[in-house]
């Protein structure tokens, strides 16, 4: 199995144009299809149509010019397409696709939408509306044909301005309804580009310690609306359960959002933040090693002991750790199912896999998802 941080590591080495080989399959034309768009659409470029029938389907790029094009026929007998030929390099003209800083150009080329310009991610978190805007649906509905089960929603306001994304991957979220721990950590994260989109993301944790994506989403800023919008979201394809448990922050829109959506679930929150604020707030010695050895012991008699020391030492942290709800922090005391999953690591660690991509705009972004998520899973499935 891979760790979170070997894969952070590969991470910045991958590239998509890798990921499509020559003899490659695919289960049906719609599928194949949709891979190619996406590629399209996250590297900026068309493709013509050449042929498309039962057999074939051959593509090149519209430039006349470049090379890269892709041949693929149907096998006898079987939905199946097979890559007979692909050409993965450009050799259009890069001046043809549109780089950050050459705006006034670019409008006028027909090769205009910009996904890795600046201006796009303006566009796709704040809202200017532009004719880039509908490619975000149309990514979506790519996505949701290449996988089956994959629920996604996006919502603009009155002007057309971005507001909210959400994508839950199918193949995620059978995996983890057939076998994976009902525990879901989520947490929010600032996106890196300079405008205030915040990235929420749940993820799970599979038998073997291995971070296990649960969906994602995308918010103008996060907010009492936004994080209800996600958690509802996130409703519709995991839900409310006396069985499922949530760690999260212990303050923040989130928790409140969650309270209001998930109602029956149990709901902790992250020991290691609890224990930051011990730090913060009380400075004398020892009092936080007794608080995280509260938080981890089994039985309730040794529990009582030792909070009942922790207050002694300091009534004001025994009233805050109080005011937190000891049933939400102090293992021994939970009322669900929490296992041993303590803090809100795993979604921390998705977050930094995603360091870089946090800078992209928005379909790079959400495509760098679903490429990690791919090769996690493709990587997984060939260990077992
Ligand atoms: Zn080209």
């Amino acid at each position: 199995m891979i760790s979170a941080k070997e894969d952070v590591h590969k991470m910045s080495k991958f590239s998509v144009l890798n990921v499509v080989k020559k003899g490659q399959l695919f289960e049906n034309k719609t599928l194949l299809k949709a891979t190619f768009e996406i590629c399209a659409m996250k590297h900026n470029f068309h493709y013509e149509v050449i042929k498309t029938d039962r057999q074939l389907w051959y593509v090149r790029c519209e430039d006349n010019e470049c090379n890269w094009c892709v041949r693929a026929e149907c096998l006898q007998d079987s939905e199946y397409f097979i890559i007979k030929k692909y050409v993965g390099e450009h050799t259009c003209a890069p001046s043809n696709k549109t780089k950050p800083g050459r705006t006034a150009s670019a409008t006028a080329s027909a090769k205009t939408i910009a996904w890795d310009a600046r201006e796009y991610a303006v566009n796709a978190v704040r809202g200017i509306p532009e004719r880039s805007y509908g490619k975000i649906p149309k990514y979506l509905h790519m996505l949701r044909e290449a996988n089956p089960g994959t629920h996604s929603s996006y919502e603009i306001d009155s002007k057309g301005r971005f507001r909210y994304l959400f994508i839950a991957f199918g193949q995620s979220l059978r995996g983890f309804n057939r076998v994976i721990r009902r525990v879901i950590v989520v947490d929010g994260t600032f996106l890196k580009n300079k405008y205030k989109g915040v990235l929420l993301v749940a993820t799970a944790v599979d038998g073997n310690s291995n971070l296990y994506p649960l969906p994602i989403g995308v918010v103008d800023s996060e907010n009492e609306n936004s994080c209800e919008w996600f958690m509802r979201q996130l409703n519709i394809v995991i839900a409310d359960d006396h069985h499922l448990a949530f760690i999260l922050d212990r303050h923040g829109t989130i928790a409140k959002a969650l309270e209001t959506v998930y109602p029956t679930a149990k709901h902790g929150i992250c020991i290691h933040h609890l224990l930051n604020n011990v730090v913060t707030y009380y400075h004398g010695k020892g009092l936080v090693g007794l608080v995280a050895k509260a938080s981890k012991v089994y039985r309730i008699a040794e529990f009582e002991k030792i909070f009942a020391n922790v207050c002694n030492i300091s009534p004001a942290i025994g009233k805050y750790l109080r005011d937190a709800e000891v049933q939400k922090w102090a293992r021994c005391q939970f009322s669900g199912y929490r296992y041993d999953i303590r803090t809100t690591n795993p979604a921390e660690s998705i977050n930094s896999a995603l360091r870089s991509p946090r800078e992209y705009p928005i379909i790079p972004l959400l495509d760098s998802i679903r490429e990690m998520l791919t090769r996690w899973f493709y990587n997984r499935k060939k260990k077992i």
